[in-house]
C-alpha cells in the first residue's frame, strides 16, 4: 500500500488526484489532505478519503474542522508546521504537491529533503527557488515527477537516461505546447476590458483561478518555460513555445535525427497524474480514450508575443537568472490577485511584472533567504503598482 499526502486537497488537481486514487483501493491510501480555507469541503474529503491527518490555515479553522469531523479517527493539524509535518512524515511515499502560489514552496521543500517521491503541480515553488529546488532533489535521493501536463509529456517523450544531458543524448529541443487560452482570438484594443469571468473562462480545461488567468495571459507559458529548463536542464533557448488550441498533443520532443516524439491524450488532468503515481508502470485514469476520427485536424501557431508580453517577459527573466524568476512569479502573483479582486485591468498584470523586474534587486538565487527576499520585495513593488493603478 503506497501512503499518499494530498497538498491541497480541495483544489482542482487535488481533486483529480483523489479520483485517481479512489479508482486503485488495493494500491493507494491516503494519509493526509491539506486545504487552505475550504473547512467544509476539506471534512467532506476526509469522511470519503479516511486520512490518517488533515491540515488547514489557522487554528480557528483546525476546530471548527474537529467539530466537522466529530469523531473520526484524523488528527487535525494547522498553518505551515502541519503541512511540513504531513509532507515529511516517515509514514508517507507519495506527495501530491498541488498548492497554487508561493505557499507551497515550504512543504514541497520538505518532502523532497525527506527523500518522498513528489508528484510536481506547483510550479511556482520550483519557479521561484530552481536552482536550489534541484539539487535538494539531488542530495535528499527524492523523485521528482511532474504532473503539469506539458511537463509530463515532455518527460514521457525523452530517453530514459536524458539527465546526461540533452544534447549528448540527441535531444534538439523541447516543444512546449499552449492551447492560446480563452483570448487567442481577442484583439489586443479588446483585451483592455475583459473580466475576471471571461478570463477565467478557458476553452479546454477546468482549472483553478490563478492558473486559469495565467493561461488567458499566457504567464502559465512562460512560468512552464522555467519550470522545463529546470526540469530538464535545458537552457531558455532550447525550450520553444508552440500554439495548439485543440490541447490534444500536449507537448513534444525534437531529436537531432528529424524525429519528433509527441504525447496525446484528451485534456484531463488525471492522465498524468496517473502516470507519475504509478510510473513506471500504468494504470487506469477514468480518462476518455481518445478518438482521433471526431478530433479530425490539429492546428499549430507560432505565440503572438505582442499580445501576450507576459510570455516574453517570462523567457527574459529565465534567460537573466537568479532571482529574476522569484520576482516574476511574486508579481504576477500580487497582479492576478489585483486583476480577480477587480482593482488592475486585464492588461496591467503584465505591465505590474514588467515594472517589478525592472525595479527589483535581482541578484543571485544561491540562498533560500534570498529567494524569499526577492520574493517579498517583489510584492511590495507590485503592490504599489497594483495601488496606483488602481
Ligand atoms: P486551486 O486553486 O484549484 O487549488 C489550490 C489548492 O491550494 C487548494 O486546495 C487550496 O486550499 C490550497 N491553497 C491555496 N492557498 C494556500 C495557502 N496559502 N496555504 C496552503 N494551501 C493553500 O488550484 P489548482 O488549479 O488545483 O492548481 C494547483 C497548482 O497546480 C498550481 O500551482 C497550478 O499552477 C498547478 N497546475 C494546475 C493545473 C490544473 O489543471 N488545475 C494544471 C497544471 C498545473
Ligand atoms: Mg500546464
Amino acid at each position: 500500500m503506497q501512503q499518499i499526502t494530498v497538498l491541497g486537497a480541495t483544489g482542482s488537481i487535488g481533486s483529480s488526484t483523489l479520483d485517481v486514487i479512489a479508482r486503485h483501493p488495493n494500491e493507494y491510501e491516503v494519509f493526509a489532505l491539506t486545504a487552505h480555507s475550504r473547512v467544509n469541503e476539506l471534512a467532506q474529503l476526509c469522511r470519503r478519503h479516511r486520512p490518517r491527518y488533515a491540515v488547514v490555515g489557522t487554528a480557528v479553522d483546525a476546530r471548527k474542522l474537529q467539530r466537522l469531523l466529530n469523531g473520526q479517527d484524523c488528527e487535525v493539524l494547522y498553518g505551515e508546521q502541519g503541512l511540513n509535518q504531513v509532507a515529511s512524515a516517515s509514514e508517507v511515499d507519495t506527495v501530491t504537491a498541488a498548492i497554487v502560489g508561493a505557499a507551497g514552496l515550504a512543504p514541497t521543500l520538505a518532502a523532497i529533503r525527506a527523500g518522498k517521491k513528489v508528484l510536481l503541480a506547483n510550479k511556482e515553488a520550483l519557479v521561484m527557488s530552481g536552482a536550489l529546488f534541484m539539487q535538494a532533489v539531488q542530495e535528499h535521493g527524492a523523485t521528482l515527477l511532474p504532473i503539469d501536463s506539458e511537463h509530463n509529456a515532455i518527460f514521457q517523450c525523452l530517453p530514459c537516461n536524458y539527465q546526461e544531458g540533452l544534447p549528448q543524448t540527441g535531444v534538439r529541443r523541447l516543444l512546449l505546447t499552449a492551447s492560446g487560452g480563452p483570448f487567442r482570438e481577442t484583439t489586443l484594443s479588446e483585451l483592455a476590458q475583459v473580466t475576471p469571468e471571461q478570463a477565467c473562462a478557458h476553452p479546454n480545461w477546468s482549472m483553478g483561478q490563478k492558473i486559469s488567468v495565467d493561461s488567458a495571459t499566457m504567464m502559465n507559458k512562460g512560468l512552464e518555460l522555467i519550470e522545463a529548463c529546470w526540469l530538464f536542464a535545458a537552457s531558455p533557448g532550447q525550450v520553444d513555445v508552440v500554439v495548439h488550441p485543440q490541447s490534444i498533443i500536449h507537448s513534444l520532443v525534437d531529436y537531432v535525427d528529424g524525429s519528433v516524439l509527441a504525447q496525446l491524450g484528451n485534456p484531463d488532468m488525471r492522465t498524468p497524474i496517473a502516470h507519475a503515481l504509478a510510473w513506471p508502470a500504468r494504470i487506469d485514469s477514468g480518462v476518455q480514450p481518445l478518438d482521433l476520427y471526431q478530433l479530425a485536424r490539429m492546428d499549430f501557431f507560432e505565440p503572438d508575443l505582442e499580445k501576450f508580453v507576459c510570455l516574453r517577459l517570462a523567457r527574459e527573466a529565465a534567460e537573466q537568472g537568479g532571482t529574476a524568476p522569484a520576482v516574476l512569479n511574486a508579481a504576477n502573483e500580487v497582479a492576478v490577485a489585483g486583476f480577480l479582486g477587480g482593482q488592475a485591468g486585464f492588461l496591467q498584470i503584465a505591465q505590474i511584472v514588467q515594472r517589478t523586474l525592472e525595479q527589483a534587486d535581482i541578484c543571485a538565487a544561491d540562498s533560500l533567504d534570498c529567494v524569499l527576499d526577492a520574493d517579498r520585495q517583489a510584492r511590495e513593488i507590485a503592490s504599489q503598482w497594483l495601488a496606483r493603478m488602481s
